[in-house]
C-alpha cells in the first residue's frame, strides 16, 4: 500500500512558477496544467493565480485539447 498521498490541487499559478506550493503539488504552473485542471479553474473549483489574459488561457487550452474536446466543452456550456 502506497503511504504517499499527493496533496489536493488547490490552484493554478503563473507560467513557470516554482513556488513551494507548486513543488509540493498544491498548486500547478499554468504551463504544466492539464486541460481538465484548467477547466476546473475556469469553473471556479481551483483558484486562478495565473494572471493570464483570456488570449493566454485560450492558447493553453488549444495546446492541450483536441478540437473534438473543445467542441464538446463548448456545447456543454451552451446546454446542448
Ligand atoms: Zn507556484
Amino acid at each position: 500500500m502506497n503511504e504517499y498521498h499527493r496533496p489536493e490541487l488547490l490552484a493554478i499559478d503563473p507560467v513557470g512558477c516554482g513556488c513551494t506550493e507548486c513543488i509540493t503539488g498544491e498548486y500547478v504552473p499554468l504551463d504544466e496544467a492539464s486541460f481538465d485542471q484548467i477547466d476546473l479553474m475556469l469553473a471556479g473549483v481551483l483558484a486562478d493565480n495565473t494572471g493570464a489574459t483570456k488570449e493566454q488561457l485560450a492558447a493553453a487550452l488549444v495546446k492541450l485539447a483536441t478540437p473534438q474536446e473543445l467542441a464538446e466543452r463548448y456545447l456543454t456550456v451552451l446546454g446542448r
